[in-house]
């Protein structure tokens, strides 16, 4: 069949979880044998979000063909498995930047570009998936209805609807707020929504709401008749323990069957998702709590999404419950340190970039290396985990890396050489996916149970191979390298009970159903060691 079609817009406000609700979309109809995609909309004027700073943006997450992308695509893949790649992350700066590049080029010579079609036309042909393979294209916009800048993206939706018929859906996600004064859930602003997304000419099919309380059949039956919704296409999203609870409360109203419904496919047997369901008897059954630092810069959650949700997975596969505190580091000092990390079974020293913070990482490093206390550093935690070793015990005490110091007298990490010629700042990184060799005998291959990976990466600066022989010397072993470029891709400590840095993201590659061998390993360690 050609492709149908699902949208996701959101309204009243931001963080309602449309992220969640695409990915458990896309789950409940993956489990019917469908195949499916998901693919985020952003109404920023960045190309991409790589260059956005956490603070505004929370992580960026990077594909395997290497785009940094929405942290969104995130729960798409650890929700169905599906590898999503440069095409399912657009934003309104890409979409400007064809149109502009093709009429520098010359491609519309004569004519006056416009938002409407030209701008139109380029999200409408992005939004349109050319594989055939493809049954459903699940599309989120992000953003709230109303905002101007997403727009043309209703537009869009509104002009697609209307070529596509029966072959696509609109979802929309609404919040029904709950006033303690009054006790009592207001269903107005969900009113006020769906009139903005019918102001834009699109008619919702399906209104997923927001609450924080139940909603019982009347409200339910109060927004259908004013929104013009069929009653069993209004359902609830109530606050769940967990994330990972919504694609079964949404199989449990239908949702998935009111999908097909309105698409006009046979709707069948509901799945069993019997895999789905024995993690969440794991979840629920892993209430040992195991608590881990996150040494790092930046205190928001959604900063270091990934490596959170690769933990909380592990930990649930190991019948545990990891609580991840964070510890920023720009606090951390040699007299601090102890207290900061008491009470942690491990660390994660986390990923970053520039100064800031770098010198409170090498510190928690020493005394987690120190005091035998299971250490996991990610790229600039890998990198920081090389310098603290340097200075401490090859004794070369200024060693930093060039991004910190540019004329340290030991740049035991360094700038990679294809990128000294490199002057823009967008999309220029080391990026996606690389092989990776790991030695055989060492607990990383032991971990992953072979010899050949591939991981994702999001780097400028890589270990120094002039000092490997030193750093082998003296214990740390670089028992991962790229076979074509030998850049070193993990460190360990072989003698530690857990000390592991590996220059790639293994966070970006955990899902629901397989956790990364890495923080399997990890949390098994943290586990044992805080009995
Ligand atoms: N800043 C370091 C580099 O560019 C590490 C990047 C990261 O942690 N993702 O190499």
């Amino acid at each position: 069949m050609t492709p149908k079609y699902i949208f996701v817009t959101g309204g009243v406000v931001s963080s309602l979880g449309k992220g969640i609700i695409s990915a458990s979309i896309g789950k409940l109809l993956q489990a019917r044998g469908f195949k499916v995609t998901i693919q985020k909309f952003d109404p920023y004027i960045n190309i991409d979000p790589g260059t956005l700073n956490p603070y505004e943006h929370g992580e960026c997450y990077v594909t395997v063909d290497g785009m940094e992308t929405d942290l969104d695509l995130g729960h798409y893949e650890r929700f169905t498995d599906i590898q999503t790649t440069r095409h399912n992350s657009v934003t309104t700066g890409r979409i400007y930047k064809t149109v502009i590049d093709r009429e520098r080029h010359g491609d519309y010579l004569g004519k006056t570009i416009q938002v409407v079609p030209h701008i139109t036309d380029e999200i409408k042909r992005r939004m349109l998936r050319e594989e055939q393979t493809l049954d459903f294209v699940i599309t989120e916009v992000g953003g709230t209805i109303g905002d101007i800048e997403s727009a043309p993206f209703m537009e869009a939706i509104r002009q697609l609807r209307w070529q596509l018929g029966r072959n696509a859906v609109c979802v929309h996600l609404t919040y029904v707020p709950y006033l303690k004064a009054a006790d009592e859930l207001k269903t107005k602003p969900t009113q006020h929504s769906v009139k903005e997304l019918q102001s834009m000419g699109i008619q919702p099919d399906i209104l997923v709401l927001r609450t924080e309380r139940h909603l019982d059949d009347s409200l339910r039956m109060k927004v259908a008749s004013f929104c013009n919704v069929d009653l069993e296409c209004v359902v609830q999203s109530e606050d769940l323990p967990s994330i990972y609870e919504v694609p079964v409360n949404m199989q449990r109203q239908g949702l998935d069957a009111a999908i097909l419904r309105k698409i006009g496919i046979p709707i069948g047997e509901t799945p069993a998702m019997k895999p789905w369901h024995d993690f969440l008897d794991k979840q629920h059954r892993a209430t040992r709590e195991v608590h881990v630092a996150l040494v790092g810069k930046y205190d928001l959650q959604d900063a270091y999404k990934s490596i959170r949700e690769s933990l909380n997975l592990a930990g649930i596969y190991c019948g545990v419950k990891v609580k991840a505190h964070f510890v920023g580091s720009e606090d951390i000092t040699p007299d601090n340190v102890e207290e900061k990390l008491s009470g942690m079974a491990g660390a994660i020293i986390c990923p970053g970039f520039g100064q800031r913070g770098t010198e409170g990482k090498i510190t928690a490093i020493q005394h987690t290396r120190t005091h035998n206390i299971p250490t996991f550093g990610i790229c600039l935690g890998m990198q920081m985990m090389v310098i603290e070793f340097a200075r401490h015990v090859l004794g070369h005490t200024d060693a930093n890396s060039t991004e910190m110091t540019p004329d340290t007298q030991h740049p035991v990490i360094d700038l990679m050489e294809e990128q000294k010629t490199i002057t823009g700042m967008g999309g220029t990184m080391r990026l996606g996916a690389y092989p990776c060799q790991l030695r055989e005998g060492s607990k990383t291959h032991t971990i992953y149970g072979k010899s050949s990976i591939q991981e994702r990466h999001r780097h400028r600066y890589e270990f120094n191979n002039r000092y490997l022989t030193d750093f082998e010397q003296h214990g740390m072993q670089c028992v991962g390298t790229n076979p074509d470029s030998h850049l070193v891709e993990v460190v360990e400590l072989p003698d530690h009970p857990w000390f592991i840095g590996t220059q790639f993201h293994p966070e970006y590659a955990s899902t629901v159903l397989h956790p990364h061998p890495l923080f399997m390993d990890f949390i098994k360690a943290c586990a044992s060691c805080s009995h």
